[in-house]
């Protein structure tokens, strides 16, 4: 099973791109800055996805602020522009609103591994829920065949096939672990990511820069670079979305989970959860003493992966 489109195109030289090096706080500075340090050939092979998305970007794309500084007024005429163009490029109508968190709130996941058998259903699940480019096996899902015997998610195998369960492995779903403590937001250098109050760490898309630290720094490999415009047939395409989530994503930033927040905040479980056949995954308000989740984390042997990384998930797995 694939579950990510990481592998990136080659350069006109068959290379792999490089990182830009960018350490400038301003978007538009940012993004000067990096010509003037790695030369004009450098930059331009470096930021080619960058320079696809720029040729699709409008003037008011440009010169829109960060999310966090929009007034109400700014988002809904953003969002009136985005659900233009998906009529436009895509041909449908979608809806895009702009779920907050919700007062009280802190989202938690845990998976029974136990029960988990590797079908892989979630990761498809997430591939239709999030508006995934049809040509490409992303989602924001990994399960790992795993050995028994470890949790080092590192010695997992994400393109295994055949009958599952196998009798000598168990199941490793990773996606976003929503890191109390997260890396990828420490690096951003324009502050594209950020934890919101739920517990839940977003990207403005419209503002990353595509720099991809982030998806360097996570260490549970969960962040996805858009190589391309997502191709959906128009019928297939989400029309249920959030500015901060599942919308159409331009080419060149990087996406990542968000715990369906277009759902979630709605009082709706996550997309991968409702398609789990085997019930091994719960989640919800930890903050709610009579939730599932609560229970499981005070009744059960809950694990977190890479503990000694210090990210503090609020993400965690547990076995009967
Ligand atoms: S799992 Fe990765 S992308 Fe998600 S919050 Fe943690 S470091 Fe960031
Ligand atoms: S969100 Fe990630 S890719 Fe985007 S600007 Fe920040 S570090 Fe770079």
């Amino acid at each position: 099973m694939t579950t990510t489109n990481d592998s990136p195109p080659k350069g006109e030289d068959g290379r792999d791109r490089s990182l830009p090096v960018i350490a400038n706080p301003s978007r538009r500075t940012a993004v000067k800055g990096a010509f003037a340090t790695l030369g004009a050939a450098a930059f331009v092979a470096a930021v080619s996805p960058l320079r696809q998305a720029a040729e699709r970007t409008s003037a008011a794309e440009f010169m829109q602020s960060h999310y966090k500084r929009l007034t109400d007024e700014d988002k809904r005429k953003i969002i009136e522009r985005l659900e233009a163009e998906a009529k436009e490029n895509h041909g449908v109508e979608v809806e895009i609103a702009d779920d907050r968190p919700i007062p009280g709130t802190k989202f938690v996941y845990a998976i029974n591994l136990s029960v988990c058998n590797g079908n892989g259903k979630c990761v498809e699940a997430c591939h239709k829920e999030n508006n995934h480019d049809r040509s490409t096996g992303q989602s924001y899902i990994r399960v790992l065949e795993m050995p028994k015997g470890t949790m080092d998610m590192e010695e997992g195998n994400t393109t295994y096939s055949g009958v599952v369960p196998k009798d000598d492995k168990f199941y490793l779903p990773v996606q976003c672990q929503q890191c109390d403590e997260p890396p990828c937001v420490d690096v951003c250098p324009v502050k594209a990511t950020w934890k919101e109050e739920d517990g839940i760490v977003v990207v403005d898309y419209n503002w990353c820069i595509g720099c991809r630290y982030c998806e360097a720094a996570c260490p549970y490999h969960a962040r996805r670079f858009n190589w391309k415009q997502a191709e959906i047939p128009a019928e297939e395409i989400n029309p249920d979305q959030s500015y901060l989530s599942n919308r159409l994503r331009p080419v060149g930033v990087v996406e990542k989970c968000t715990y369906c927040l277009h759902r979630t905040r709605r009082g709706k479980l996550p997309a991968c959860l409702e398609a789990c056949p085997t019930g091994a995954r719960v989640f919800g308000n930890i903050l709610d003493p009579d939730s599932n989740i609560r229970w499981i984390l005070e009744n059960k042997r809950v694990y977190i992966l890479k503990e000694e990384l210090g990210t503090k998930p609020a993400f965690f797995y547990y076995f009967d």
